[in-house]
């Protein structure tokens, strides 16, 4: 069997697109375009890439973006002094601060700061309680991404076993509370896990958030099952200038499974488009205005 690839890219768009055409009808109701407020501490390459791939996104969709970027030597202080005056600041309808920040800054500070209203990533502990109490929230970019790649895929995820590695706050919980959302067995598997392969073999859906290079080897995954690679990594190549694989060993993995994201291509574009979407919504919920449709 050789897998399906599925192609995160042309969804991303899809959503997009979506997104940019509901940006002028709530332009005409609130008097002004969406506000995405995007906070970059320091200069690590890797988050001013994506900051910036976020902001052009955002101008793209017609909404607006207001760009802060800080010295790394900021304190925690002036960080939280910043993100009081944008939870106040009525053009900004959404807020992200690139993670990780500097050592002096408690980012789990920082994030409960963030009006829960404006907080498009998802991470403030009201959404996450949110969304483990199947209230409506703002979910975490990445695995919304993972879900709506899956539903797109397989329609109902109902009775299907999942097996999500990896249980972090940002990508591996909230993935989980999502598929249970859906009606899935969920199993979270971490580095604690015992019979790792034996877990993800049992898996109709692996959705794979770990950060180790190609981890998860195609002799795991059950024939026909469908796979969500969330895993970026850069590994050396021969050319030096280094590639990005997944947490999971693709070629290997295409021949046992029906359907399965490459890496680039698959989740990084999702967690951008979701971002556009987060931001959308939240617009319309602060200005009193219904979820709008189709997103
Ligand atoms: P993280 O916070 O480092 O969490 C990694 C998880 O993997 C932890 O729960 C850890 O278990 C588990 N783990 C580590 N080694 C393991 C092993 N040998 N066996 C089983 N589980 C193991 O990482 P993250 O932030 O969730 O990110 C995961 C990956 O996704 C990274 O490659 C990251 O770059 C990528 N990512 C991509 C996007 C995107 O837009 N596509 C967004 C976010 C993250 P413990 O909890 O026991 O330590």
């Amino acid at each position: 069997m050789t897998a399906k690839r599925i192609d995160g890219k042309a969804a991303a768009q899809t959503i997009r697109d979506r997104v940019a055409a509901l940006v002028p009808e709530f332009e005409r109701t609130a008097g002004r375009p969406p506000g995405l407020a995007t906070v970059l501490v320091g200069e690590d390459p890797a988050s001013a890439v994506y900051v910036r791939s976020k902001n052009r996104a955002t101008a793209e969709a017609g909404m607006v973006s207001f760009a802060h970027n800080l010295p790394t030597t900021i304190s925690e202080d002036e960080l939280l002094q910043l993100v009081i005056a944008l939870n106040a600041d009525e053009r900004v309808d959404g807020i992200l601060v690139q993670l990780p920040l500097p050592p002096q800054i408690n980012a789990t500070r920082v994030i409960e700061t963030i009006d829960p209203g404006k907080d498009v990533d998802g991470f403030h502990p009201m959404n996450a309680g949110r969304l483990a109490t199947g209230l409506p929230t703002l979910v975490p970019c990445t695995p919304f991404g993972c879900l709506y790649l899956l539903k797109q895929e397989l329609g109902s995820l109902a009775g299907l076993e999942a097996v999500v590695v990896g249980r972090s706050n940002i990508v591996g919980k909230p993935m989980a509370q999502l598929l249970v959302g859906e009606h899935c067995t969920v199993t979270i598997a971490h580095s604690r896990s015992r019979d790792l392969p034996g877990l993800v073999r049992r898996a109709d859906i692996v959705v794979a958030a770990v950060g180790r290079p190609q981890m998860v080897r195609g002799e795991w995954i059950k024939p026909g099952a469908t796979v969500i690679d969330v895993g970026i990594n850069r590994i050396p190549s021969d050319d030096g200038k280094g590639r990005l694989v997944g947490d999971v060993a693709y070629d290997e993995a295409s021949e046992h499974a029906a359907a399965i994201t490459p890496v680039p291509g698959g989740v990084g574009p999702m967690t951008i488009a979701m971002l556009m979407r987060n931001t959308l919504v939240a617009a319309h919920r602060r200005m009193g205005l219904a979820d709008p449709e189709g997103l």
